[in-house]
């Protein structure tokens, strides 16, 4: 519903991408070098390099727990007739067994061989690059090579959401929940309705979730990409789950203005006054305005209508509706046009006047900022159409 920035366009981008990169190359069973390449990063006062990343995060190869250990025999990647490798080489080329046993096209994209239906019996080298726009990449703009990979469901799903791709050490890192509070994301910007603020960096107490644009359980090699990381709400997340409908993509699309909430009248029209007890003479609706939206969007706006519940959801706020069409009914603009007069040093401009009626500032890019910014926004527009 509402467009949130994506990490280049954020005035604190190079932290969010500082962090997820770091995050990315600690988390990832890949060697570090081909997760930062080249880049420098800064991290809490840390300057981190490829080289030094081990050393500075602390990171291990994986513990080797009895399930861990059984896993790497069963894959021969130990014991057997396999080479003896390093720790780290254990790790890595398990992960390549893992891929290469999920999907021969992820396998073909993110590792260079010659012959992808071989087995590797040692760590494979990386295709830097690729691995680069699978972390990174737009979710509606990826590479025919990476939209071609398809769904991987099952057993081989919950491996690689295991051992290479682990959302869970991802998402329970403090520095999940810090990137998160530098996107800073008030509110869900699949509803609008509920507040996702991090209220604690260190320990996450209170966070938004994580919800996966491309759902982890069938794009498992997806589940840390950045770019596929949603800031939402946890009763959004939840809607969404697994489905197959194509919901608006909140780092590009937006309802804007081409969507609007209005009221539509049922069996009387008081409620324009805001008068108490006319909660039933109305419904609220999402209605596409702009007739000129590729289809593709309609879809995309339609899904998201249906996929998270948005027009019964907001028809549990008629009372809000009621309420906006009282302050109006009461604080008329000739009012408020007084009020922006009389005290010049309180208030800025009108519009900031009408803040203050509203308790926030309505303009569009301030949606994202408040629960209901944009039913507010809409319906303000509504009032003054009705008042004409
Ligand atoms: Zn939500």
């Amino acid at each position: 519903m509402i467009r949130i920035l994506t990490y280049k366009e954020h005035p604190r981008g190079k932290e969010i991408w500082d962090r997820y990169l770091y995050l990315a190359a600690f988390i990832l069973p890949f060697p570090t070098a081909e997760v930062l390449g080249t880049d420098t990063l800064e991290v809490d006062g840390k300057t981190i390099t490829a080289e030094n990343l081990c050393q500075e995060s602390g990171k291990r190869p994986r513990n080797r727990t009895k399930k861990y250990m059984n896993l790497l025999k069963d894959n021969k990647v130990v014991g057997g007739l396999a080479p003896s490798q390093t720790l780290w080489e254990q790790d890595y080329l398990l992960a390549a067994k893992l891929i290469w046993s999920a999907n021969k096209a992820l396998y073909a994209y993110l590792y260079q061989v010659n012959d992808v239906n071989v087995e590797p019996m040692g760590p494979p080298p990386i295709q830097r690059k690729n691995l680069r726009d699978l972390l990174t990449a737009k979710m509606d703009a990826l590479p025919t090579e990476l939209k071609r990979i398809g769904e991987v469901v099952g057993e081989d799903c919950e491996l690689l959401l295991r051992n290479v791709f682990r959302y869970e050490s991802f998402s329970d890192n403090k520095h999940a929940v810090k990137m998160l509070e530098a996107m800073d994301v008030n509110v869900c910007p699949y509803c609008n309705r509920l507040y996702t603020m991090t209220l604690d960096g260190n320990s996450g107490k209170s966070r938004p979730q994580f919800d996966h644009y491309k759902s982890k359980s069938k794009y498992p090699y997806f589940a840390v990409s950045l770019m596929n990381l949603v800031p939402s709400c946890g009763l959004c997340n939840q809607s969404k789950h697994d489905g197959d409908e194509e919901v608006l993509y909140p780092y590009s699309d937006e309802m804007g203005l081409d969507v609007l909430f209005h009221t539509k009248p049922t069996t009387g029209l008081n409620y324009l006054t805001g008068s108490v007890g006319a909660l039933d003479e109305f419904s609220v609706a999402l209605d596409i305005v702009n007739g000129n939206l590729p289809e593709s969007l309609k879809d995309k706006i339609q899904n998201s209508d249906k996929v998270f519940n948005l027009t019964e959801l907001y028809n549990k706020h008629k009372d809000y509706i009621l309420y906006l069409y009282w302050k109006n009914y009461v604080f008329t603009d000739e009012y408020l046009e007084e009020l922006y007069e009389e005290f010049p040093e309180v208030f800025q401009s009108f519009e900031d006047t009408k803040s203050m009626v509203y308790l926030m500032d309505i303009s569009q890019k301030q949606w994202g900022r408040w629960s209901l910014g944009k039913l507010t926004h809409d319906i303000d527009q509504e009032i003054k159409e009705t008042m004409k």
